[in-house]
C-alpha cells in the first residue's frame, strides 16, 4: 500500500510483514519476566488491520505491588544509589550503546504496535531516545547541593538525594521516547523506578528494560508493567510506597492520577498532558516555509502529537494563499502502510482513536467549518484517516478548543497581534505555539504574551535532551528533559553544623 490520497490508487494492499518478532510477553519485576498475578493476559493489535500481534501479560494491583517492592528493596537496601554516580552513568551508557545497536528492531517493534512511519521511528525517535539517555548518564556524576551562606555560626550545605521509588505512567503516541523523557533522569539521579506502559503499545519499553539488564542494570531498578489505567496505573498512582509519580496523557486522567497521589501519600506528581496549540502565520511570513511546517506541525505522528500545531491561524492578508496551499500539501500526503519507505502517515493508534477523530471531522462539518480536503477514513482496512484540513474555523468550534489527536488540520483567520494573542490565549491548554514572522518586534511580543510552556519562532517541534519540555494551565505541571526534570527526581536536604570557632581573623 503506498498511494497518494490525491490519485486513484486508494486499494489497500496486504500489509508487509514486520522485519522483526515478538521476544517479551510479559512483565518485567526484579530482573525476571513473570506472568501477571491473575495469569491474565490482552492482545496488543496491529493498527494496520486490527489483528492481534501478541498477548501481553495484563498487570493489575497485586503486580504493581510486587514490582513496587522490588523497587523499594532495590532502592532501600540494593547497590544503585549507593553506587558512585560515574559507575551508574557507565551503566545508563552501556545501555544506549545497546540501544542504538537494536535500532531496528525496537523501531519496526514501535511501528508494528503503534502505526507510526518505519523511518520516522529508526531515524528520529529512536536516536532521541538514545541521545536523551546519554545526556542524561552525563548529568549522573555533576548533580550536587551547595554551600548557603547562613546569619550566624554555621556551615550550611544542601544534598540532593534522589527521592527513591519513582512511578511512572506514559502514553501510546510516543512509546520509547516517552520511556526515555522518564526513565533517563530518574535513573541518573539514583532512584529505581516502576514505569507501567500504555495498553496499546506495550512492546517496545520491555524490550529496551531487558537491554538495561543486560548493560548491566542492578535487580529491581528498573520494573515495567503492562496493563490498563484504570487497573495497573492507578494502582501506582495510589500506593503509599511510590514516592514520586511522572505522567503523560490526557488532561482527564491527569486529574484523576493527581487525586489518588494526593490522597495516598501525597507524593509529588508531574503532568505532561495535552494541548491545542497555535501555530500563528503572520502576514510577513514566508508562506511556503510556514504551510510546510505547518502541515508537520499538525500530521506529524498522524496527528498524535500532546504539542501539535493543531489551531493554523493565519494573517488574512495571507490566507487565501495560505489555505490553497495547504490544501495541496495535505492532498499530496503519502498514506500507507508505515512500514514502506516514503510513507509519512500510517494508521491511527486503535479503532477509539480512530473513531474519536472521525466524530471530531463530522463536527467540524456540523458546524459549518469549510471541508477544504479529507474528513474520512482512508482505505477500508485498519485504522487509516485522510489527512484532513478545514477552512473557516471559528474559535468557538470544538474542533478549535478539543484535543483531535489525528490528522486534521483546522485554519483560522486573523487580523492584527493583539486579537491573535486573546484567541491563541483562550484556550484552557498551554503547552507550546508556533509564530512565522520576519519581524523581530512581532516575535518578541508574541513569544512573551503567549501562556505556553515552548515557543517554537519560524521553525515547529524542535526537540533536543537539553530543551525543557511541559505545559502552562491545564496542560500539565512540572517540565520534562534537560536539567529541570533532575529536579522532579531530588530531594533537597538542608545540613547545618554549628561551627566552634568561626571566625579566622
Ligand atoms: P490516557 O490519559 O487515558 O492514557 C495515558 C496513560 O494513562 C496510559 O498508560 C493509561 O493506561 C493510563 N491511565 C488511564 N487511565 C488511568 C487511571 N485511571 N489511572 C492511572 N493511569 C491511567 O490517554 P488515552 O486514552 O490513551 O488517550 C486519550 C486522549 O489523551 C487522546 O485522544 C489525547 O487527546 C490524549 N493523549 C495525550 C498524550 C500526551 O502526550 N499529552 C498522549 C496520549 C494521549
Amino acid at each position: 500500500l503506498i498511494c497518494r490520497y490525491n490519485s486513484t490508487l486508494v486499494a489497500v494492499e496486504e500489509p508487509i510483514i514486520p522485519p522483526v518478532s515478538v521476544k517479551h510477553t510479559q512483565l518485567l519485576i526484579n530482573g525476571q519476566f513473570v506472568d501477571a498475578a491473575s495469569g491474565k493476559t490482552f492482545p496488543t493489535l496491529d493498527p494496520r488491520t486490527g489483528e492481534v500481534i501478541a498477548h501481553i501479560a495484563e498487570g493489575d494491583v497485586e503486580d504493581v505491588n510486587r514490582a513496587v517492592s522490588a523497587a523499594r528493596k532495590a532502592f532501600d537496601e540494593g547497590p544503585w544509589p549507593r553506587m558512585t554516580a560515574y559507575e551508574r552513568s557507565r551503566i545508563i551508557l552501556r545501555f544506549a550503546d545497546l540501544l542504538e545497536q537494536h535500532t531496528d528492531e525496537i523501531a519496526a517493534l514501535e511501528t508494528w504496535d503503534n502505526g507510526k512511519p518505519y523511518e520516522q521511528a529508526a531515524k528520529t525517535e529512536i536516536p532521541m531516545t538514545v541521545r536523551l539517555f546519554r545526556y542524561y548518564a552525563g548529568w549522573a556524576d555533576k548533580i550536587h547541593g551547595l554551600t548557603v551562606p547562613a546569619d550566624g555560626p554555621y556551615h550550611v550545605q544542601t544534598l540532593h538525594e534522589p527521592i527513591g521509588v519513582a512511578g511512572q505512567i506514559i502514553p501510546w503516541n510516543f512509546p520509547m521516547l516517552m520511556f526515555s523523557w522518564k526513565v533517563g533522569p530518574a535513573l541518573a539521579c539514583g532512584n529505581t523506578v516502576v514505569i507501567k506502559t500504555a495498553e496499546q503499545t506495550p512492546l517496545s519499553a520491555v524490550y529496551a528494560a531487558k537491554l538495561f539488564h543486560e548493560a548491566g542494570l542492578p535487580d529491581g531498578v528498573l520494573n515495567v508493567v503492562s496493563g490498563f489505567g484504570p487497573t495497573a496505573g492507578a494502582a501506582l498512582a495510589s500506593h503509599m510506597e511510590v514516592d514520586k509519580l511522572a505522567f503523560t496523557g490526557s488532561t482527564d486522567t491527569g486529574k484523576i492520577v493527581l487525586e489518588l497521589a494526593s490522597k495516598s501519600n501525597l507524593k509529588p506528581v508531574t503532568l505532561e498532558l495535552g494541548g491545542k496549540s497555535p501555530f500563528i502565520v503572520c502576514e510577513d511570513a514566508d508562506v511556503d516555509q510556514a504551510v510546510e511546517l505547518s502541515h508537520s506541525a499538525v500530521f506529524f505522528n498522524q496527528g498524535q502529537c500532546c504539542c501539535a500545531g493543531s489551531r493554523t491561524f493565519v494573517h488574512e492578508h495571507v490566507y487565501n494563499e495560505f489555505v490553497e496551499k495547504a490544501r495541496a500539501r495535505a492532498m499530496n500526503r503519502s498514506v500507507g502502510d508505515p512500514f514502506k519507505v516514503g510513507i509519512e502517515q500510517g494508521p491511527q493508534v486503535d479503532s477509539d482513536q480512530f473513531e474519536k477523530i472521525l466524530r471530531c471531522i463530522r463536527s467540524g462539518v456540523e458546524s459549518g467549518a469549510v471541508l477544504e480536503t479529507g474528513g474520512d477514513r482512508f482505505g477500508s482496512n485498519g485504522y487509516y484517516i485522510q489527512p484532513t484540513v478545514f477552512s473557516n474555523v471559528q474559535d468557538e468550534m470544538s474542533i478549535a478548543k478539543e484535543e483531535i489527536f489525528g490528522p486534521v488540520q483546522s485554519i483560522l483567520k486573523f487580523k492584527d497581534l493583539d486579537e491573535v494573542i486573546k484567541r491563541s490565549n483562550n484556550s484552557r491548554y498551554g503547552l507550546a505555539a508556533g509564530i512565522f514572522t520576519h519581524n523581530l518586534d512581532t516575535a518578541n511580543t508574541l513569544s512573551r504574551a503567549l501562556k505556553v510552556g515552548t515557543v517554537w519562532i519560524n521553525c515547529y517541534d524542535v526537540f533536543d535532551a537539553a530543551i525543557p519540555f511541559g505545559g502552562y494551565k491545564m496542560s500539565g505541571n512540572g517540565r520534562e528533559k534537560g536539567i529541570y526534570s533532575l529536579s522532579n527526581y531530588l530531594q533537597v536536604k538542608a545540613v547545618v553544623t554549628a561551627l566552634k570557632n568561626p571566625s579566622w581573623l
